[in-house]
């Protein structure tokens, strides 16, 4: 049994819908999304802007069409994307309408603010001819007011009770090609409407915890509820929403996903030792470095920085390659087999060097042309490191002493005062 099956549920059984050439649900990779915060009607700055997130990460992404400039925009970043485009709309059914005109792959709705049922059946009946998917986008902070009413609040029931309330609409219409969300920023909130969309429907869907926030607070909101859902085998795509750059929100997406293991992993995974009193370097420091290196190039790798080698290559034998620091040396290996010894200021270089030539060659050419003398000379170094301050690093030896010592004093009788 893998790991990933070991310690995830099995994904939820949903139908499958298209946007564009990206499937979403029925067991499809579960897909990254999310939204640029350019104007739309700015074509050029848009479409550089959704090129960035793909680059990032994102497998779709929406874009506001709050206005007919906008619309006229989608007309031509559509064409040009390398990635399908969503329409995000709210309040105006035109604008719907105006999206599908320009060809949006996909939909978006808020059951919140676009409220007229002859209106969202049109919309959904120019979607149905069309071909294209519309997401019923729930959102706790812009819930229906009768539906707030009803449940006193923006409760779990409630939210899940508006998506079903649009899906009546849209079958009305015989359509659906759907998916769902219930976002709230509350994340127990969230993960409750998830739980009960996911027993109410089968349709795939799109998770998120809304209004987030701003990294880092934001980020752990979001991986929250998120990882829970995903790690139940709930949802079928996904949204990190940051106030923040949203390259971040792409990039955290696809991390998650990564870390889950339900998308293969695209670049580096770096693992790095949170340091400790044994450290022989500034372990933050040489990982921020390893990062920016690698950052650029979309290697595929799980890559270990090490404070110490005392434990470092045991510890991150896993990783396909590493670095472990001792002795003012960088000890450099392969799945867990020291292959070179390097000088402790060239780690970082010798560890992309040996990086690029693992890509290129493979696992057992590299450990085949490891250095003879390295295993030797690595060894040399742990054993004089555990015992110059492995075995005792706090020395706890001569704590233990003086703790004793002072306790047998304070035991021995006080002579009396006045006597
Ligand atoms: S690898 Fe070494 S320095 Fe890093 S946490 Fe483990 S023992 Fe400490």
């Amino acid at each position: 049994m893998s790991r990933t099956t070991a310690t995830m549920a099995e994904r939820r059984q949903t139908r499958q819908i298209n946007v564009g050439k990206v499937a979403v649900g029925g067991g499809a990779p579960v897909s990254v999304q999310s939204m640029t915060v350019t104007k739309t009607a700015d074509a050029e700055a848009t479409l550089a802007q959704v090129y960035a997130l793909a680059a990032a990460g994102a497998d779709i992404v929406r874009c506001t069409c709050n206005e007919q400039e906008a619309a006229e925009a989608l007309a031509q970043i559509i064409p040009r994307s390398p990635v399908p485009i969503v329409a995000d709309v709210h309040f105006h059914y035109e604008m719907a309408l105006a999206a599908l005109e320009a060809g949006v792959q996909g939909l978006r709705l808020n059951p919140g603010n676009l409220r007229k049922p002859e209106e969202i059946k049109l919309v959904a009946s120019e979607a149905r001819d069309r071909g294209v998917p519309i997401r019923i986008g729930v959102n706790a902070g812009s819930l229906h007011p009768e539906l707030y009413k009803k449940y006193g609040g923006a409760t779990p029931e409630a939210l899940v009770e508006s998506a079903r309330m649009e899906l009546a609409y849209f079958e009305e219409v015989d359509f659906d090609d759907v998916k769902i969300s219930v976002k709230a920023s509350t994340v127990p909130v969230m993960i409750e409407a998830y739980r009960l969309a996911s027993e109410t429907f089968d349709h795939p869907l799109h998770l998120g915890v809304t209004e987030a926030g701003p990294p880092p607070a934001g980020l752990i909101k979001g991986t929250a509820g998120i990882g829970t859902l995903l790690a139940e085998g709930i949802g079928d795509t996904i949204r990190y929403s940051l106030t923040a750059d949203p390259v971040q929100e792409a990039r955290a997406g696809r991390q998650l996903l990564e870390a889950l293991g339900l998308r293969e992993r695209k670049g580096l995974d770096l693992i790095a030792c949170p340091s400790c009193g044994r450290a022989e370097i500034d372990v933050i420091d040489i990982a921020r470095r390893v990062q920016e290196a690698f950052e650029s190039r979309a290697w595929p790798l799980q890559v270990a920085v090490m404070g110490c080698v005392v434990n470092g290559p045991g510890e991150a034998r896993e990783a396909d390659l590493g670095i472990a620091a001792g002795r003012h040396k960088g000890h450099l290996f392969i799945k867990g087999k020291i292959v070179r010894v390097v000088p402790e200021d060239e780690m970082v270089e010798a560890l992309v060097a040996e990086a690029e030539k693992l890509i290129a060659e493979g696992v057992e050419a590299r450990l085949a042309a490891a250095d003879a003398g390295a295993e030797r000379e690595a060894e040399e170094d742990r054993k004089a490191l555990f015992e110059a301050k492995g075995a005792d690093v706090n020395q706890s030896g001569q704590r233990i002493a003086m703790i004793r010592k002072t306790i047998a004093q304070e035991q021995e009788p006080r002579p009396q005062s006045g006597q």
